[in-house]
């Protein structure tokens, strides 16, 4: 018998998972542990992954010309379709302005809203670890991108024996990393399974909510769904020269993961499976450039934080000038290279755009209600945006492809 393919296993116990946390809502413990553990497995391998991957990525590159170049191109597609994002988002969130009228006594506290007080300033100094072990343990990404960016360049530029030694142990170490990596994935039916079986049996007012913010939530699904099917997909097909439907189909699995488990971190391991296996692109262009994605190129944060400002905006009567407006951009954009790869880390994030604007802070209460909802669909297409850029800088790299 032909066995069902990973990606049909995943939409099966995705279907069941909903029928079991509306059927089985208070025995939903007996399958929520094999959501923990699945999630746990993606997480315990990603500081390894990132490190062996763009290591070794970044040694096999070679030289600091070909390195630039990488990187400019990275970050020219990482602002450009972020920026795009945001203007299609300003451009709904004026259009149907979901927040006039809103109901205020709908504000609930929000925790953990100092924890984003930290400004773009520090964000950047904190980049240098002082500890690159501390990093690694307190899961402080962009350290340790950093520091293997840095150890990886360094390899290429020492004597011929040290390189040799080192470019083979970190290629080794990153082979085991994927070998561990696809064990993982072969789990993910029964991890989404859990995920999802637990998160609807924990969403007991989902019409109520429908009712008061539905209009917000709509914006929100509508700004994503077209930077997601027509900007993203055409860029594909114009700069890139990449048949978008063939590419998504590779992309079904970590989009899917990335749907149920709201954390483009924790989906990395499977998006840089697809990009490289299925996607075809060569090693070091996705090891350079998910791992990096993952962490700073976030389009549906970015869009989401900027209709959420606006939103709370709107619900307090306050007008935004095209001064303000421009600024919640500017700020939405940083807001959401800032924002970590985790679930709900966009939501913290907004204070970064209230403050900058003079908003009030408790406005996040508003949308605290449906934040885990719009987490999922915000970070699908934060890893779809991430993948679409693998795919279009390895093909401007006169990469052969599979898509
Ligand atoms: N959950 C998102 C991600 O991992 C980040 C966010 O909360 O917006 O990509």
């Amino acid at each position: 018998m032909k066995k069902l393919a990973l990606y049909w296993q995943i939409l099966i116990a995705f279907v069941l998972a909903i029928a079991y946390g509306i059927l089985f809502k208070d025995q939903v413990h007996l399958v929520a542990w094999m959501g923990d553990l699945f999630l746990k497995g993606l997480k315990m391998i990603i500081i390894p992954l990132i490190l062996s991957s763009i290591i070794s990525g970044i040694a096999n590159i070679g030289d600091a010309n070909n390195l630039g170049r990488l990187g400019f191109k990275t970050l020219v597609y990482y602002i450009t379709t972020s920026t795009l994002a945001l203007l299609s988002g300003l451009f709904f969130v004026n259009l149907f302005k979901p927040g006039v009228g809103a109901d205020m006594g709908f504000v609930e506290e929000v925790e953990g809203l100092s924890m984003a007080k930290e400004s773009f300033g520090e964000t950047l100094m904190n980049i240098v670890p002082e500890n690159i072990f501390v990093a690694m343990v307190e899961n402080k990404m962009l350290s340790v991108i950093f520091f293997a960016i840095l150890f990886g360049f360094l390899i290429t530029q020492t004597t011929n024996k040290s390189k040799t030694i080192l470019t083979d142990f970190f290629n080794a170490l990153f082979d085991v990393m994927m070998k561990l990596t696809l064990f993982i994935i072969k789990f993910t039916p029964l991890g989404i399974f859990g995920i999802v079986a637990n998160q609807v049996a924990n969403q007991d007012n989902l019409g109520e909510l429908m009712s008061r913010l539905g209009i917000y939530m709509g914006v929100v699904i509508l700004g994503l769904s077209i930077h997601a099917i027509i900007v993203l997909p055409l860029m594909l097909k114009f700069i890139g020269k990449v048949n978008p439907i063939k590419h998504f189909i590779a992309m079904r699995t970590p989009l899917i993961t990335a749907f149920s488990t709201s954390s483009s971190n924790a989906t990395l391991p499977l998006t840089m499976e697809a990009i490289e296996h299925k996607s075809g692109v060569s090693n070091s262009i996705t090891s350079f450039t998910l791992p990096l994605g993952a962490t700073v190129n976030m389009d549906g944060t970015a869009l989401y934080e900027l209709v959420a400002a606006m939103f709370i905006a709107q619900a307090y009567g306050i007008d935004m000038s095209i001064t303000q407006q421009i600024i919640i951009v500017i700020t939405g954009l940083l807001a959401s290279i800032g924002a970590a790869g985790i679930p709900m880390a966009g939501l913290v994030m907004i204070s970064v755009i209230l403050t900058a604007v003079g908003l009030p802070l408790e406005g996040i209460g508003l949308i605290l209600a449906v934040d885990r909802i719009l987490d999922m669909f915000r970070t699908s297409v934060n890893v779809w945006s991430d993948s679409c850029g693998a795919v279009i800088i390895a093909k401007s790299e006169g990469e052969e492809l599979k898509v």
